[in-house]
């Protein structure tokens, strides 16, 4: 039997089955002792998160009323460290090459039906100026795992291209990379072209599934992946990111398989993930249907969302396109404090005028295929406060010291100052009339909100140099 171990390197003890099948068992036994339950509600509410043996009590038990509770206390858990603010992104898809088998990815080494494509320096030029003139400030990169066709040089290119644009008032001032499992020395080079934050999901934590999941190729060896993040963080890159593919496996095995892994983070790094993300599986070509039996209804997915709320509380939580307006609306509320807005998830997407080209690179289906700048006056109208904000890891503020900042509830000031001042350029250089005047009433609100009178006060002025052309504050 291996032992549970969360300070250890071994993915086997870390994410120890027998753990997760013993929590599963106490989340039963215990899932109707409304003794138990409330003093957990009452410590997430004080905002000091759940093990993965408590939320498995919350996310086993049945009862309507206890179900509605956690739901209210994940609202408030959200508004209270995170406002209205809600981050926005874009994904950048570099190449759809790949040498692996996951049997629920169209970019799978399999599929003949995709074009295969790969963006040269110059397509990516193209593509980061149609993403400026949106307004994006902040990429996520993806690629497949292909050594030949995207090797790590290939991706540090890449990078350096992004960063280096400046067209017009736009500039990318962080790039977040989500691509395969590597070496340490990899991610030392990553590290050095200062990306922001490394995500690499899971899928599932449930490794006789993984494995069948990924028959072949580099993904399919368990542990490599597993301990990924483990080699990033000793690369010295501070924010790391997890997410679990709901809908592989089984959701509470792999919601308590996610506690794990930030626990194990905590316990090795001193510091937990810096963002979670939440996809569900959807469909997409060459797919087999028979994929989606685990498929997590809407209700299981917005309690399992408010659940890592309330684990988590200073863990950013992404939610991607692939969801419906509805679901991401209903999301915000619950704990989502990232989103992508105006995205496509195909090879050259935001240049490619042939929609049959776009989707014939697709990575997946998006719900949500409104504009960035309809994203943008949704948001404004719900009030929401969309931010462009990249300032922390510019300034420094990484790891454990965001989590400083954060545990203080002093990087709320600078995140709401940022915010502001992000929506400023963003209407001035980007916005329709009506998002522009929705934006200008929603700063007017949100303004008052930065409770340090010098951050406030310094946030007038530059809003007012914003006005007359300068760009990138920042606290
Ligand atoms: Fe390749 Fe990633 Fe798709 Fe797997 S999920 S086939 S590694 S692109
Ligand atoms: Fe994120 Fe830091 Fe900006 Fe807040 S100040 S929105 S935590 S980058």
């Amino acid at each position: 039997m291996t032992q549970y171990d969360p300070r250890s390197l071994a993915a086997e003890e870390f994410i120890n089955d027998d753990e997760i099948q013993a929590s599963l068992a106490y989340g039963e036994e215990h899932k109707h002792d409304i003794e138990l339950i409330n003093q957990i509600l009452d410590k997430a509410l004080a905002f000091k998160g759940m093990t993965h043996r408590e939320a498995a009590v919350l996310m086993a038990c049945d009862l309507p009323e206890v179900n509605e509770k956690i739901l209210h206390t994940a609202i408030s858990v959200k508004e209270h460290i995170y406002g209205k603010r809600i981050v926005l992104f874009a994904p950048l898809y570099l190449s759809n090459y790949c040498v692996n088998t996951c049997t629920y990815c169209p970019y799978h080494a399999k599929n003949k039906n995709i074009i295969r494509k790969k963006l040269s320096q110059e397509e990516i030029r193209r593509e980061v100026i149609a993403l400026q003139d949106q307004g994006h400030k902040r990429l996520l990169l993806e690629a497949g795992e292909h050594p030949k066709e995207n090797p790590i040089e290939y991706i540090l290119e890449s990078i350096k291209t992004i960063y280096s644009i400046k067209h017009k008032n736009g500039a990318i001032r962080r790039v977040n990379v989500n691509i395969a499992a590597t070496t340490v020395e990899n991610y030392k080079k990553l590290h050095d072209a200062q990306i922001g934050t490394y995500q690499l999901f899971q899928e599932t934590y449930h490794k006789k599934t993984y494995e069948e999941l990924h028959p072949k190729g580099p993904k399919s060896d368990y542990a490599y992946h597993t301990e990924a993040h483990d080699r990033a963080m000793q690369a010295g890159i501070d924010d790391v990111g997890l997410g679990v593919l709901f809908g592989l496996n089984l959701y509470k095995y792999d919601f308590i398989g996610l506690l794990m892994h930030a626990e194990h983070l905590e316990a090795v790094h001193g510091v937990g993930p810096h963002t979670i993300s939440v996809p569900r599986i959807c469909p997409a070509d060459d797919i087999d249907p028979t994929t989606f039996s685990n498929a997590v209804p809407d209700d299981i997915f917005l309690k399992i969302v408010a659940l890592i709320r309330l684990a988590v509380p200073y863990t950013g939580m992404i939610m991607s396109t692939r969801e419906s307006e509805r679901i991401r609306t209903e999301a915000l509320k619950l704990g989502i404090s990232q989103i992508s807005g105006g995205s496509r998830t195909s090879v050259g997407g935001y240049t490619i005028k042939d929609i049959r080209d776009v989707e014939n690179t697709a990575q997946f289906d998006t719900s949500d295929r409104r504009s960035l700048d309809e994203v943008m006056g949704w948001l404004l109208a719900n009030g929401y406060l969309p931010s462009f904000c990249t300032a922390c890891y510019r300034a420094g503020r990484t790891g454990d010291r965001f989590m400083e900042y954060a545990k203080t509830g002093e990087i709320a000031m600078y995140c709401q100052a940022n915010a502001v001042m992000t929506i400023k350029e963003y209407l001035c250089d980007y916005a329709s009339p009506k998002t522009r005047e929705l934006g200008l009433q929603v700063i007017e609100n949100e303004l008052p909100k930065i409770t340090h009178e010098k951050v406030r006060l310094a946030s007038i002025k530059r809003l007012k140099r914003i006005e007359e052309g300068e760009r990138d504050f920042r606290f």
